[in-house]
């Protein structure tokens, strides 16, 4: 199949540029991963199938993928501003629990996250402490041209590199939302990259360096793993749109540092060649935040009953960089259109037979041509869906040249659909307490009572179901059954 080239949105330059890689063949990603201080919200998991979509595409487009999330363990604070509490910390504290446990616990719940969405596993995860000595060598060689130190810690100069903030588009002096937190930093948007533990604290994490025990700022550790792991400069780093003002351009200011001070007129200079940038899954009434109590997180809607991929789907129904608002009707409408995919995939199964000739050949081709083409424009998700579902429900070709192209795009789009099943897509709260086994034995009970045209015990026994949370859903189109409310 020939191919489109691969379009993407660069954040740096603000533009659609075509994704030309370092090392012919190869694309080297590195996408910002969780602080795992807390269980991850859904908004943080849509950065993550975002970051899959993306190394899922360049995949597809045949280049060997090395994609690096981080695991954040140390240095990122409550407060942008270099003056808050190290999350971690804090979290420790409040739950008198060592660090290291809660550390375990937030990334296994959010490796489970991951698994549920059928996002790939990246060839590494890179656990910051595991990288304390090369933050120190790192700091240690930019130290005496960009930093400075103060009683708090050592600080990054910004006025040493060009073009300080160009990614956030903020003038270096008046940083957008930045506050000059601490005091005797030469400019607003310094920053720390090592932060000294207090005299006569101790904290739970700390190390020796060259400006004190203490331990290394978050900005440091993204610029120190992915430099490791994929080398300056790569092809790819993602973030949330968050990053887009102040850890990011914190990044490539450590990045220029390390490698050259030059302008990032050159996109290299940055340490990587495209910065994307998802935006935002937002919900209105607060629920969002992690400081509010029950929050959003992908278990919440497991134990309503929705499938996570119908999740995914959501996320894929937009485009990356719009904003997407959550509501549970989306969310329902999500599973539904899901469930149709997965009613035609059985269909498709089924209707076997029928040539597969030179004119249907060239149907398929037509249309996984029109489905690369909608990815490589900047991963154009929602317009990708309509390729698969033409595919889906095509009437023309064989089931089995529609199972071919469901199984192509789906290696993109990442929703299980040769394995999903009916059944399993069914909305079924934790809560309930009805089994399927009972309702289906009810429900063969009522066949056989509307057989019997025994209409008055036919309706006893729906509600009876009802008074347990079952609707029972006669002539639904979608041959649903029944569904737990
Ligand atoms: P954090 O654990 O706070 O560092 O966030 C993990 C990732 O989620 C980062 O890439 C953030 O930019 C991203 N993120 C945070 N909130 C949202 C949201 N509401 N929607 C989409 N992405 C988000
Ligand atoms: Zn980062």
């Amino acid at each position: 199949m020939s191919q489109t080239p691969l379009k993407l949105f660069n954040s740096l330059t603000r533009q659609l540029e075509e994704f030309q890689p370092i090392h012919p063949g190869e694309a080297r990603v590195y996408s910002c991963g969780p602080t795992v201080y807390n269980y991850p919200h859904i908004g943080n998991m849509r950065a993550y199938v975002f970051a899959d979509v993306l190394g899922r595409t360049l995949s597809f487009k045949g280049y060997k993928l090395t994609h690096v999330i981080n695991i954040t363990d140390v240095g990122h604070l409550t407060d942008d501003a270099d003056a808050g509490e190290d999350k971690m910390e804090k979290m420790a504290a409040a739950r008198a629990q060592s660090i290291w446990d809660i550390a375990r616990h937030y990334t296994e719940a959010y490796w489970a996250d991951v698994k549920a969405l059928n996002i790939r596993q990246p060839a590494k995860w890179t656990i910051a402490t595991d990288y304390i000595d090369e933050m120190i060598r790192f700091a240690a060689d930019i130290a005496d041209k960009h930093c400075y130190e103060l009683d708090s810690g050592l600080y990054f100069d910004v006025s040493t590199v060009a073009d300080y903030g160009r990614l956030a588009r903020a003038q270096t002096e008046e940083g957008e939302g930045r506050i000059e937190a601490v005091e005797g930093k030469r400019n607003a948007a310094d920053f720390a990259i090592w932060r000294k533990t207090p005299p006569g604290e101790t904290r739970q994490m700390e190390w020796d360096s060259p400006w004190g025990r203490g331990a290394p700022g978050w900005h440091l550790e993204c610029s120190v793993m992915s430099g490791a792991v994929l080398g300056f400069p790569f092809d790819i780093h993602t973030g949330g749109i968050d990053h887009r003002e102040i850890h990011h351009p914190n990044e490539i200011a450590q990045n220029q540092a390390h490698c050259c001070t030059n302008g990032l007129d050159v996109a290299a200079n940055s340490g990587a060649n495209i910065w994307m940038h998802n935006n935002f899954l937002v919900e209105r009434s607060g629920k969002m935040s992690k400081s509010a109590g029950e929050f959003l997180r992908l278990q919440l809607l497991i134990d309503k009953g929705y499938h996570p991929l119908a999740y995914r789907l959501m996320c894929l129904q937009a485009h990356y960089r719009s904003e997407l608002e959550f509501s549970w009707e989306g969310l329902g409408a999500a599973l539904v259109r899901l469930k149709r995919m997965v009613i035609g995939v059985q269909q498709l199964r089924n209707r076997t037979g029928g040539e597969v000739d030179a004119r249907i050949l060239m149907q398929a081709q037509f249309v996984l041509a029109a489905f690369d083409e909608r990815m490589s424009d900047d991963l154009n998700t929602p317009d990708a869906l309509i390729s698969l579902e033409q595919a889906i429900t095509s009437k023309k070709a064989p089931g089995s040249l529609g199972l071919y192209l469901v199984e192509e795009m789906d290696k993109v789009f990442g929703l299980n659909l040769l394995e999903l099943t009916r059944a399993d897509l069914r909305i079924r709260p934790k809560a309930a307490t009805i089994t399927e086994a009972e309702i289906e034995a009810v429900l063969a009970q009522r066949k056989q009572a509307r057989a019997d045209k025994d209409f008055a015990r036919s309706d006893r026994l729906r509600d009876e179901l009802a008074a347990q949370g079952v609707e029972v859903m006669d002539g639904d189109p979608l041959g649903w059954d029944w569904k737990l409310g």
